[in-house]
């Protein structure tokens, strides 16, 4: 396990150090050829995009771009497609497969959880994905905000980033638990119940919250499986405090019943809804509440010639009444719980569990910029320059999105 360790710090070192001085400032512009490329939307043949400063300046038709003071980077055959969008991240949490989620919360130092989010950011964009929205530092209290702030001074390198803080849980829901009763535990979420959440959103967003997490079910109570937590008048203050600061609201939920106080309450997304019903999608497409489904975190990869678990039947079954209804898919893989840079796995759960590849790079990519609201996700005159190549044509075999060549963020060269 030691020499492991070990051999992949030293690969991240390298990466450092091969890898950073090759990223160029984004002053000059750059004409990018490839053979194909996908705008967002659909895939088009011969194509070239010209970048001036952080945002895209044309794009079309090879013969129909300006090259002239522009450094050529052809691509050959690769696939050109905008920067991936992760929907659902946690950088603050490393694989539970290495270290549980409570051990994390309880026994690592927070400047051990800074560190190992340096290399997951890192490892994040040179995957391919330029865009993160990180649902919750888990205990990790403010830390998002100031390695967003580090990204965006140049400091490290990592993904753009969205962040929530410390996310709001129901007083007495959340983790750790199982403490002697005579114990206050600090938990990995901000705890609040009543009018108070109106206080805490305020706070959260004082403090650099890009977005609002709450929790609108989970495992508590003497019972088994997850039941709501947050009343639909308490997501319901939560909400509006959030909207007036135009700050969008994510909640967690997997029960028909958070999904429908979320749906009421006027979030913008619902992740995991491992339980949604048709009637409940019909209504979350209805309301515009657009779908995290974070199929990884739910058992949704599957090793070939594995026999398929009922958990992930059952998902399978849910997911395809989500699309059925249609329900905008944000794509969102909750990763933090398997390890960072393997964000891949969820457009190839997508895809397994029943959508296009066209569908789910769309998901991952100009739907995205829309329910993240943007510049982002689109390969088009005026958006950022969030590009990336890979080999093969990932609207055939998705798995060629793992093939990543090139990767560019807001006219920036990281890997090519
Ligand atoms: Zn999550």
């Amino acid at each position: 396990m030691r020499k492991i360790r070990v051999a992949a710090a030293l690969a991240a070192v390298s990466i450092i150090i091969s890898g950073q001085p090759r990223a160029e400032q984004p002053s000059g512009a750059f004409v990018l050829k490839s053979v194909r490329t996908f705008d967002g939307e659909s895939m088009h043949e011969g194509w070239a995009v010209r970048v001036k400063g952080d945002r895209i300046e044309a794009v079309g038709p090879a013969a129909s771009i300006d090259v002239s003071g522009a450094k050529l980077i052809d691509l050959g055959g690769a696939t050109l497609l905008p920067g991936l969008v992760e929907g659902h991240s946690h950088v603050l949490l490393h694989a539970y497969s290495e270290t549980s989620w409570n051990d994390q919360v309880e026994h690592e130092p927070l400047a051990l959880r800074v560190a190992r989010a340096t290399n997951h950011l890192r490892s994040t964009l040179l995957a391919g994905f330029t865009t993160i929205r990180d649902l919750g530092t888990e205990g990790a209290g403010y830390a998002d905000v100031g390695l967003k702030m580090a990204v965006n001074e140049g400091i490290i390198p990592g993904p753009r980033m969205l962040v929530v803080t410390r996310a709001i849980v129901a007083t007495g829901t959340y983790g750790p638990k199982g403490f002697v009763p005579e114990w206050t535990v600090p938990q990995g979420g901000e705890e609040t119940s009543g009018q108070d959440i109106i206080r805490v959103v305020r706070d959260q967003i004082s403090r650099g919250a890009d977005w609002i997490k709450l929790y609108g079910d989970y495992r508590w109570g003497p019972h088994p499986g997850s039941h709501p937590t947050f009343s639909l008048e308490e997501m319901k203050w939560a909400v509006e405090t959030a909207h007036d600061a135009g700050v969008p609201v994510a909640v967690h939920t997997s029960t028909p019943e958070g999904m429908r106080r979320a749906i009421l309450a006027g979030a913008d997304t619902i992740e995991h809804g491992n339980d949604g019903t048709p009637e409940i999608f019909k209504m979350m497409a209805e309301h515009h509440v657009a779908l995290c489904p974070t199929l990884t975190a739910g058992g949704g990869t599957r090793r070939p010639g594995q026999p398929e678990s009922p958990m992930r039947a059952r998902r399978r079954e849910v997911f395809a009444s989500a699309l059925a209804a249609g329900v905008t898919i944000l794509s969102g893989s909750d990763v933090g719980t398997f390890p960072h840079g393997d964000n891949a796995r969820e457009l190839e759960a997508m895809v397994d569990f029943g959508m296009s590849p066209q569908a789910a790079l769309k998901a991952a990519t100009s739907t995205a910029g829309e329910v993240l609201r943007m510049d982002i996700g689109e390969v088009k005159a005026g958006k950022f320059a969030d590009l990336i190549a890979v080999d093969g044509d990932p609207s055939k075999e998705i798995s060629a999105i793992r093939r990543v060549r090139f990767v560019m963020k807001g006219g920036t060269i990281y890997k090519q």
